[in-house]
């Protein structure tokens, strides 16, 4: 089973939702994911090469300091 570039997930060969670049051919899931590698292909191949890209920024940026008072109003 060829995988979808963008999402990840495996696709059949035979929804027509191909596209061919640089030799090799690359299956999607839905025409949204076709569209969205052929606005930006090389991002995509780029990520097949490398599964693992862990940017371990020092630290982590999210605070938890959000005090939501009385937010839900029912
Ligand atoms: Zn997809």
């Amino acid at each position: 089973m060829p995988i979808d570039p963008v999402c990840g997930m495996e696709v059949s060969e035979d929804t027509g939702l191909k596209v061919e670049y640089s030799g090799k051919v690359y299956y999607f899931c839905s025409p949204g994911c076709k569209a969205e590698f052929e606005a930006n292909p090389e991002k995509y191949i780029r990520m097949e090469g490398m599964k693992d890209h862990h940017h371990s920024h020092g630290g982590h940026g999210h605070s938890h300091n959000r005090h939501h008072m009385g937010g839900c109003h029912h």
